[in-house]
C-alpha cells in the first residue's frame, strides 16, 4: 500500500513556473509552505521544462516581461536570454520563498475521497507509493511531456529521422541533412532560422506564419492579452488582438534568416513517404529528417480517475477552478487557464486568483483538514 502522507489544506502537481506563482501567491495569501502547502514534482532538478529546452532557444520577451510575481527576472547580456536564464531564475524563485518540493515524484492519480482529493505519486528515488490527502489540489504540470505530432498521412512509414521540437538539442542533430521543418509557430521559426544555416531545409506550415512586427515582442502579446481579458471579464466585445502566442516574435535570429531569406514557408505536405515527402501538386522530395514543431497539448493524465467532462481536450473552467470539481484548480495550461497563462509573465495574475480563491475557502471551512 500506499505511503501516507498525511492530509493537507493544499497539494501542487508541478514546481514549474506555474507551481511556483500558485506558491509564491498561497503563502502571500497566508499559508505556510510545508505545512498547509506541498509542492510535488517528478523532476529532481528546479526549473520545470526550462531545463530541458534546447540551448538556443530565446525567450519572447526581454527578463522584465519574463518574471514571476515577487522578485523580477534579473537582465543578462542578451536582451532576450535563453532557457539556462529562465531555469536558474526559476531555481532561484524557488529557493528565495522557501518552496517546499517534494522532488522526484511523479504523480499518478488525484481521485474524490469523501471531503478531500487523494493525490498517488510514485517516489523514484525511495521505489515507494506515497498518498497525499489534500482539500485544494492545483495541477501546475505543463505540456512538455506531451509533444504532440498532427497525424499526417504517411507518418508511420516514413524511415528516415523524426524529431519532436521537445527532444531537439541543436543544429548538429541536423547538420547537412535534408531537412522537413513542420510548424508555423515560435519553435518552428527559430529552428527554421538556424536550421536552415547548415541543413538544406524546408519549412512547411498550415497557414502563412504571422510575423510581429519587429518592434513588437512579447511584453505587446502581454498587453493585448491582458486588455483582453479586461474587456471579457468587463462583459464587453472581444477587443481581438495582436494574435496568440502563435504569432511569431521576431528575435534576433528570426530577423537574421528572415532579413537573409531563409524563412519562406511552403504549404503543408500531403503525406510523407518511406524516403520523403509528397507535395500538393503530386511532386516529391527526398528527406532525412522531419523535425515536428506542431506544439504541444496539457499534461493531465494524473486527473483521469476525476473522470471530468472535457472540452475542447481539457476539463471546463471557470477561471482556474474546474466546474466539474472545484477543488481542483488548473494553472498556466494557456488561454482556457487565463490569457497568456502559459508563460511566465501570464501566469501570475492567475495564480493570485486561485490563492484567492482557495483561501477563501479554507477559511469557510475554517479549519485544516482534520
Ligand atoms: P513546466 O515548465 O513544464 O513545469 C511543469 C512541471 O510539472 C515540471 O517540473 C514537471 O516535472 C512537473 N510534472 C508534470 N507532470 C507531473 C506529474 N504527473 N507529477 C509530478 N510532476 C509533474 N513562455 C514565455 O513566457 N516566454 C517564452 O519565450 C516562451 N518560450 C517557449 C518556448 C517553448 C519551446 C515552449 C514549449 C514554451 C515556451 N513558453 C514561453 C511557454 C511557457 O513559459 C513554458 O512552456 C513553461 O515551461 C510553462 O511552465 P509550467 O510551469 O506551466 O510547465
Amino acid at each position: 500500500g500506499a505511503v501516507d502522507e498525511g492530509s493537507w489544506p493544499v497539494v501542487v502537481v508541478g514546481a514549474g513556473q506555474a507551481g511556483l506563482a500558485t506558491a509564491y501567491h498561497l503563502r502571500r495569501a497566508g499559508l505556510e509552505l510545508g505545512r498547509d502547502v506541498v509542492l510535488l514534482d517528478a523532476d529532481d532538478r528546479p526549473g520545470g521544462s526550462w531545463r530541458r529546452m534546447w540551448p538556443s532557444l530565446r525567450l519572447f520577451s526581454p527578463p522584465a516581461f519574463s518574471s514571476l510575481p515577487g522578485r523580477p527576472m534579473p537582465p543578462a547580456d542578451d536582451p532576450y536570454p535563453g532557457a539556462a536564464h529562465v531555469a536558474a531564475y526559476l531555481q532561484d524563485h524557488e529557493q528565495r520563498y522557501g518552496v517546499v518540493v517534494r522532488r522526484g515524484v511523479r504523480v499518478t492519480g488525484v481521485a474524490r475521497d469523501g471531503d478531500a482529493l487523494a493525490v498517488t505519486g510514485l517516489d523514484a528515488g525511495a521505489g515507494v507509493e506515497r498518498r497525499w490527502r489534500a482539500r485544494h489540489v492545483v495541477s501546475a504540470t505543463g505540456t512538455w511531456t506531451r509533444p504532440f505530432v498532427p497525424a499526417v498521412p504517411g507518418r508511420d512509414v516514413f524511415a528516415g529521422r523524426q524529431l519532436h521540437s521537445a527532444s531537439y538539442r541543436g543544429v548538429e542533430d541536423v547538420a547537412g541533412a535534408r531537412v522537413l521543418v513542420v510548424g508555423g509557430g515560435n519553435s518552428g521559426a527559430q529552428l527554421m532560422a538556424e536550421v536552415s544555416a547548415v541543413a538544406r531545409a524546408t519549412w512547411v506550415t498550415l497557414r502563412p506564419p504571422r510575423f510581429l512586427p519587429d518592434d513588437v515582442d512579447g511584453r505587446r502579446l502581454f498587453e493585448v492579452a491582458t486588455a483582453r481579458r479586461r474587456a471579457l471579464l468587463a462583459g464587453e466585445a472581444d477587443p481581438g488582438g495582436v494574435g496568440g502566442l502563435g504569432d511569431v516574435v521576431a528575435v534576433a535570429s528570426v530577423r537574421e534568416a528572415r532579413d537573409a531569406g531563409r524563412l519562406r514557408t511552403a504549404p503543408m505536405v500531403a503525406a510523407l513517404t518511406p524516403t520523403g515527402a509528397v507535395w500538393p501538386d503530386g511532386t516529391t522530395d527526398e528527406l532525412d529528417v522531419v523535425l515536428w514543431c506542431t506544439g504541444f497539448r496539457p499534461e493531465l493524465r494524473h486527473l483521469r480517475p476525476l473522470r471530468l467532462p472535457t472540452v475542447d481536450g481539457h476539463p471546463r473552467t471557470d477561471g482556474t477552478t474546474c466546474v466539474d470539481e472545484p477543488r481542483l484548480h488548473l494553472v498556466g495550461y494557456g488561454d482556457w487557464t487565463g490569457p497568456a497563462s502559459a508563460t511566465l509573465v501570464g501566469v501570475g495574475p492567475t495564480a493570485k486568483e486561485t490563492a484567492a480563491r482557495v483561501v477563501a475557502d479554507l477559511r469557510r471551512l475554517d479549519s485544516p483538514l482534520t
